[in-house]
């Protein structure tokens, strides 16, 4: 059974935060002054087990559900992840399963999450100098050689591997090109993403962001003509653009070309709330009806009388809201 929404689209696509912590304090995300030591994490027991989540999932497969991506927070801080994975590929053979990470575990894990069942994983990387990696990323213990190192690993275990970069105006603008440069040489696929004003504590604001029409210009200066490249499924983030040598990269321009008409995402935060955009600030509760004992159908019936009322387009409307609206944070709802 396929279900639409109110503008037509279809639940594809499933983002699962299965954490609100980090190891990071990226300065676009969980800036420090806002995620410090006394920041209150969720506890344990709000956090939705391997159980819950695997029951949202099989409630969402007869709905047309195809992909599903693990995120957070940072998914690999979450006690093994693995066996989650391995949960959710006993549901189904064939469901993308993907997982968004900061790379800084990626090494470790990597061998674990493929015997499971994961197909893919996409890596943050921000900047490829240590010292920009420091002032983006915030956390001193990790270098960016950490998170190059899990993306071999990554890449040496099987696992499909992409590449997303945030570029924000007058910090790591200076880091295009070498990042680039090492993921064509490498024939990764490397996504920028433009600065996004979710969540309410990072300071966003328009002149910071970098377009991806101004990163594409830096980039066909140097590599020649840049040929866009038709979107091959509905529901797909990044508009992708290929090299005359057919070497592809993406970009994420939520801000400048956004793409709502086609968003087919919903995302269940760490305590079991189901969001049916990234900017919202009230999600739909799973959880007490998952710990009430509900049977599969009457799961898939919430989910069916959630996404038929979603009429969210909140990227598209952007630039004609006046005043701020309170938002979820995305290390909480899951990026
Ligand atoms: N911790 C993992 C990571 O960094 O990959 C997964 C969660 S993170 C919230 C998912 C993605 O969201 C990352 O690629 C991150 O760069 C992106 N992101 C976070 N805040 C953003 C913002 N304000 N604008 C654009 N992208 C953002
Ligand atoms: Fe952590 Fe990812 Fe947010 Fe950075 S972007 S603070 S790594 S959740
Ligand atoms: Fe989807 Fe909301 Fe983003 Fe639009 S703003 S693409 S509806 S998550």
């Amino acid at each position: 059974m396929s279900m639409k929404d109110a503008r037509g689209r279809p639940l594809h696509d499933l983002r699962i935060s299965v954490t609100d912590r980090c190891n990071f304090r990226c300065t676009y995300c969980m800036p420090r002054e806002h995620f410090g030591s006394d920041h209150s994490f969720l506890p344990r027991d709000e956090l939705l087990s391997y159980e819950e989540i695997t029951e949202v999932v099989r409630g969402m497969l007869p709905l047309g559900l195809k992909k599903l991506r693990l995120t957070g927070g940072e998914p690999l801080l979450r006690k093994d992840i693995a066996s989650l994975i391995s949960m959710l590929r006993g549901l189904s053979e064939t469901v993308d399963i993907a997982l968004t990470t900061n790379g800084a575990l990626l090494r470790q894990h990597a061998q674990s999450l493929r015997n499971a069942g994961l197909n893919r994983v996409t890596v943050s990387l921000d900047a490829i100098d240590s010292e920009l990696f420091q002032i983006m990323a915030d956390s001193p213990r990790w270098t960016p050689n950490d998170v190059l190192e899990g993306i071999l690993e990554a890449q040496r275990v099987g696992l499909g591997v992409k590449i997303n970069t945030v570029v924000k105006k007058g910090l790591n603008e200076n880091q295009i090109l070498p990042l680039f440069q090492h993921f064509y040489e490498m024939k990764i696929p490397l996504r920028f993403i433009e600065f996004m004003d979710v969540g309410n504590t990072n300071s966003w604001n328009m002149n910071d962001v970098v377009s991806g029409r101004e990163i594409r210009e830096v980039i066909e200066h140097e590599y020649g003509e840049i040929t866009p490249v038709a979107r091959s499924v509905r529901g797909e983030v990044a508009q992708r653009f290929s090299l005359d040598d057919g070497y592809e990269f993406g970009c994420i321009e939520s801000v400048t070309a956004p793409f709502c008409g086609d968003c087919t995402r919903a995302r269940l935060s760490a305590n079991g709330a189901l969001y049916t955009c990234l900017f919202t600030s009230k999600g739909n509760d799973l959880k007490s009806l998952l710990r009430m004992g509900a049977a599969p159908e009457d799961v898939s019936r919430a989910i069916v009388d959630i996404w038929s009322k979603r009429s969210d387009r909140y990227s598209e409307e952007r630039t004609k809201q006046t005043k701020p609206k309170e938002k979820v944070e995305m290390s909480f709802i899951g990026g």
